[in-house]
């Protein structure tokens, strides 16, 4: 047996797998499968964790799962047998809160490490453009990757842009702007923060640039380049290459794009077989206005809750109730001077009865509601309005989730498990921990994303990256929730480690319970459909500090190899 492992744990699965022969395939007249991948350590993440030698593919689906001799005797004369020379396999990587890999047509921040290579990023930008062009950045960076740990400020700025308006875009909730900017939209040490919003200002009241969440709207960008169907199978195929067969997209995919034209790509290029990922598809309610408006928009929309199938579906509703980094909303004040005398507490982006009517009329219409909500006030008002919702019509059962959870409280875990929640949970703390600090303190801040008290607590926990605002690598946020490490910052909260099996299960078979098909795919079982990744090492036993660097040498969607790396060898 070349097993990669001499574990005896591991070699005792493979006798159990034959023996109560979760395997099928074998029978008279079966045809023989396509494929059949052996000599591996094929961790399946059944309900046992069985580990397995062999899987044989046929079509679209694993037919068997065991040790090399049983697989491989169903060979024929057609099927493809490849030689996995011990490597380790998992079920496909699933990121249950991703909206795109980042990159884009603005100033590159991705990989600046220190806020004199972000300013020659941005001297650079206005260089390329005319005197006076406004200079906008792409959204996939945050100021924890740099080494002095903050923001620019608008004077930064405007050292290396005196005349450009520069406008960077961090994240999802966040504009730093110089002074040429916001003079070109006007705003000044007088202008009030919009509801739902916080123009950043220094001790003096003076601007230090940053718009906050509802204040960004103070700026028009240019529009972003139309999205193509390139675009958007090109942004599929990077997650390929780090093993993700899967991934929910919550709302938004490239920010600002259309989300009704984004679904309609995504169909187009499932119709053409073309998909290299399976898509669970998350609409996105963003006026809250009136329940009328969301009628009308439903009405617009056209679309059915759960529509799709296996490649591209329908996965509920998004909605969100606060900020990110900057603006969690808090029970308590953030730290100081964030917190401005006890006074700030994070940013309501929709005040709680207008919310609560919204997810009262989607429940009525049928759709499934997953909810941003960061800070711990914003998840005491997701589950008040989730609890009035499930008065009209229980949504037991039906998988509602809290998108986040950064913030969590003892108080809070009844009520949400009474409403069966699940919780999708990512690594932000892996790279914004010193950021975090800065605003809510190290208490809070060390036990954000509290995973293992989640499991403990009882709830499915599915995993995710919520890239591009942190890199989408699941092998990042798996050795994240293993280590509790982060990026510049040590360990935070090493009570919420978790276990590699757990992590692994976060990240494949709770996600597919999160978008009700774990009967489907999540694991490698007979009959589930073939969506494997063959890995550069033991994920189970290597060094932990190496788990993060781990590589996808090949990812297969539905038995079809969407990535392959040389060093898979020939086969
Ligand atoms: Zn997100």
């Amino acid at each position: 047996m070349r097993l990669h492992t001499s574990s005896r744990l591991a070699l005792l699965s493979v006798v159990l797998i034959a023996a109560c022969s979760s395997f099928s395939g074998s029978g008279e007249g079966t045809p023989a499968p396509d494929t059949i991948l052996f000599n591996g350590k094929i961790v399946t993440v059944d309900g046992k964790f069985s580990i397995a030698e062999a899987v044989a593919i046929r079509g679209d689906k694993f037919v068997a799962v065991g040790g090399n001799n049983e697989v491989r005797r169903l060979a024929g004369a057609n099927t493809r047998s490849v030689d996995l020379k011990g490597r380790t396999v998992l079920p496909g990587l699933m990121d249950g809160h991703l909206h795109n890999a980042g990159g884009g047509p603005g100033v590159d921040l991705s990989r600046v490490r220190s806020m004199e290579e972000l300013l020659a990023a941005v001297t650079a930008g206005v260089k390329a453009g005319k005197p006076g062009d406004l200079v906008v950045s792409n959204n996939d960076w945050h100021e924890a990757q740099l080494k002095e740990k903050r923001l620019p400020h608008l004077r930064d700025l405007d050292r290396v842009a005196p005349d450009n308006p520069v406008v960077l875009v961090r994240g999802g909730h966040e504009f730093i702007l110089n002074s040429a900017a916001m003079r070109r939209w006007k705003i000044t040490r007088e202008t009030k923060s919009p509801d739902g919003g916080e123009i950043g200002r220094d001790a003096d009241g003076g601007l230090n640039g940053e718009l906050i969440d509802n204040a960004r709207r103070l700026v028009t960008l240019p529009p972003p380049p139309k999205l193509t169907q390139e675009t958007v199978l090109a942004q599929l195929r990077i997650l390929n290459a780090s093993g993700i067969t899967s991934v929910r997209i919550p709302g938004s995919f490239i920010f600002g794009s259309d989300p009704i034209e984004t679904w309609n790509m995504l169909r187009d290029l499932k119709e053409k077989n073309q998909l290299p990922v399976r898509v669970n598809y998350l609409l996105r309610i963003l006026d809250y206005s009136s329940v009328e408006k969301v009628r009308e928009t439903l009405a617009k929309w056209a679309i059915k809750p759960d529509e799709g199938d296996e490649w591209l579906r329908i996965g509920g509703m998004k909605t969100g109730v606060d900020g990110g980094f900057e603006g969690g909303l808090m029970r308590d004040a953030y730290a100081e001077p964030h917190g401005k005398g006890g006074q700030f507490k994070g940013i309501r982006t929709v005040p709680q009865d207008r919310y609560t009517a919204v997810v009262r009329e989607l429940n009525r219409q049928g759709w499934r509601v997953a909810s941003h909500a960061v800070g711990d006030a914003a998840v005491d008002q997701v589950l008040q309005a989730y609890a009035e919702a499930d008065k009209d019509q229980s949504i037991k059962g039906k998988r509602w989730s809290i998108e986040h959870f950064f913030i969590a409280r003892p108080d809070q875990f009844p009520r949400a498990r009474s409403l069966d929640l699940v919780i999708s949970a990512q690594d932000h703390l892996y790279l914004a921990a010193p950021s975090l600090v800065q605003y809510w303190g190290r208490a809070r801040a060390e036990q954000v994303t509290p995973v293992r008290t989640f499991l403990d607590q009882g709830f499915l926990v599915a995993g995710g990256t919520d890239s591009p605002v942190i890199p989408y690598s699941p092998f990042w946020a798996m050795y994240h929730f293993i280590t509790r490490e982060t990026i510049s910052d040590g360990v935070y909260g090493p009570n919420q480690r978790i276990s590699r099996e757990e992590a692994l299960r976060i990240f494949t078979i709770n996600n597919a319970k999160l978008t009700f098909e774990e009967a489907i795919k999540g694991s490698i079982e007979p009959g589930k459909l073939a969506d494997l990744v063959v890995l550069s090492g033991d994920y189970l036993t290597m060094p932990e500090k190496q788990i993060e660097n781990l590589k996808a040498l090949g990812t297969m969607v539905g038995g079809r190899f969407v990535h392959t790396d040389p060093a898979l060898g020939p086969n």
